[in-house]
């Protein structure tokens, strides 16, 4: 398969499991069933190491993903255990990052479950409602912000009043009350005046 043809999405090793799943969910959503969908990433979807280029297939992804399952078989392969533990499937190998790989241009619209994976990481935890915990989150920011105003604006009018009271109580504020009573300077006065 050729650069051309191929959509990909660099991943955090560990994440692997997890974003398989996303991708048969996203598939699922689409209309298909779950074998079809497990099926169909079988044969299309691809995780490639960055550093020494093992490759995953779709159907080793799939085991992967099924092993983080309750009640799931413990993984016969060596290399799907290291996977599953945050490396690199070969021995030795320290990357931290794999490729997923998936062929462009078939029926399927790959790029849109892509970009709807990219979203669901863009929330950090991944965790809750897809794309919903980011926008809720900059609400509540928004929210503390505007209290932050909101109180800041209710002292600074408390003050104000106070001020006013105190200055119809007194005459002035204290330390102003003498600069406020200007002098005459008599040699400012007009001389056809005096
Ligand atoms: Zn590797």
């Amino acid at each position: 398969m050729s650069e051309g043809q191929t959509l990909s999405r660099q991943v955090r090793i560990e994440e692997l499991a997890s974003d398989y799943q996303k991708i048969s969910q996203s598939l699922q959503e689409s209309g298909l069933v779950a074998g079809q969908a497990d099926e169909l990433l079988g044969q299309s979807l691809q995780a490639v190491c960055v550093q020494c280029g093992l490759a995953l297939s779709g159907s080793e992804l799939y085991q992967l993903a099924r092993s983080s399952e309750p009640n799931a078989l413990p993984l016969a392969s060596p290399k799907l255990q290291r996977v599953k533990q945050g490396y690199c499937g070969r021995e030795g190998c320290n990357s931290f990052y794999y490729e997923i790989r998936l062929p462009l241009g078939s029926d399927v619209d790959w790029t849109g479950i892509l970009e709807s994976i990219a979203s669901r990481d863009s929330d950090g935890a991944s965790k809750g409602v897809p794309g919903e915990s980011a926008s809720v989150r900059s609400q509540t920011a928004l929210g503390h912000k505007k209290r932050k105003v909101l109180l800041f604006a209710g002292l600074a009018f408390v003050v104000i009043l106070l001020a006013l009271k105190y200055m119809m109580s007194t005459g002035g504020l204290p330390g102003f009350q003498q600069e406020q009573k200007f002098q005459i300077d008599p040699n400012s006065i007009p001389s056809h005046r005096r």
